[in-house]
């Protein structure tokens, strides 16, 4: 569906998967208004097809976009786009356990201009791809380099949108940690690089001495929908999350008194992963003995039930394709 100013969202179609066509000037090659979502489709065991919380995603999507400046989307049109296109062929949803759809809603810029200002026009696309679970071979816990030096997203700048440039700022460091071993980093803030933000692509969460403990919302920290998720069944199982800031010294000496009992990051990827050790500052810092939590695993079985059907959506999440 394309944005034209003065006309606004014209023309929703769906059509055969193939290579786009932009000018070489399209603003969004140089300025970079690129905001996109991240979502997944799950068959339950009763042959349903669902989607988790599709409307939280509409709302980040909206959110983003207002910070780029680019034009807002209705939000019942935006998950109705989403339902309309798994249902062109429900085979598309894979029917192994564990697999499902994602589904990658974006808006870029499409206007043909080489100052620098809002676009005029944009395109907003959803694509689609079967993926496997995460974890095939069941949870496995990742090692996770604390970065000291890069930041990827700062308060007052893109923060806490879901925009491409965000992602962008992430790789070196994220290249970085692959060659140290480590799955992903744990970005710390721009301004101290003291306070914990997030993992990569995954809000991240602490049991400490019993106590659980996730960052506050810092403006530079992208708004999980899982991460909301779990804060909700938490509290629901009478286990109140806590949200704060937590400094990376908190967890250093956490780690040293032996207090820092289980750690892990929430996102639609991996839905719930266990963090088996932090590389800071050249030593790794192991948690657990690198074994999984029972946390992890009873927040891993419960979101994962509820979205393939073996668990009631007491909470609603579910919304049928
Ligand atoms: N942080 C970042 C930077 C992410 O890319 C993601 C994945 N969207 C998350 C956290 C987790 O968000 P969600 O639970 O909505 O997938």
């Amino acid at each position: 569906m394309d944005y034209e100013e003065g006309q606004g969202w014209l023309d929703p179609r769906i059509i055969p998967y193939g290579p786009l066509s932009h000018d070489p000037a399209a603003m969004v090659f140089h300025y970079g208004q690129a905001v996109f979502e991240g979502l997944k489709a799950f068959r339950t065991n009763k042959e349903d097809i669902v989607l988790f919380r599709p409307d939280q995603n509409a709302k980040r999507l909206n959110r983003s976009c207002e910070r780029l400046s680019m034009p807002s989307l209705d939000e019942d049109f935006v998950v109705q786009a989403i339902q309309s296109l798994v249902r062109v062929d429900a085979n598309w949803v894979p029917r192994k356990e564990g697999s499902s759809l994602y589904i990658r809603p974006f808006v870029i810029s499409t206007e043909a201009g080489l100052g620098v200002r809002a676009s005029s026009r944009y395109s907003f696309i959803i694509i689609m791809s079967p993926v496997g679970a995460y974890y095939e071979e069941g949870l496995q816990p990742v090692n996770i380099l604390v970065e000291g030096h890069f930041a990827r997203a700062v308060q007052g700048g893109t923060g806490n949108a879901k925009v491409a440039g965000n992602y962008a700022a992430s790789l070196n460091a994220q290249a970085i940690a692959k060659e140290n071993n480590c799955a992903q980093v744990l970005w710390l803030d721009a301004v101290e690089k003291k306070y914990l933000e997030e993992v990569g692509s995954m809000n991240v969460f602490f049991k400490i001495n019993g106590e659980i403990i996730t960052p506050s919302l810092s403006g530079s920290i992208l708004e999980g929908i899982t991460r909301k998720s779990i804060i909700h069944l938490l509290k629901d199982w009478g286990l109140p999350v806590k949200e704060q800031k937590i400094s990376i010294d908190d967890i250093v000496e956490a780690y040293k008194n032996g207090t820092l009992e289980e750690a892990f990051g929430t996102g639609t990827a991996a839905v719930v992963s266990p963090i088996g050790s932090l590389l800071w500052q050249g030593t790794p810092m192991v948690i657990n003995q690198g074994h999984i939590g029972e946390l992890v695993h009873r927040l891993y079985d419960t979101i994962t039930g509820i979205q393939f059907g073996r668990i009631e959506d007491t909470h609603s999440w579910l919304v049928t394709c």
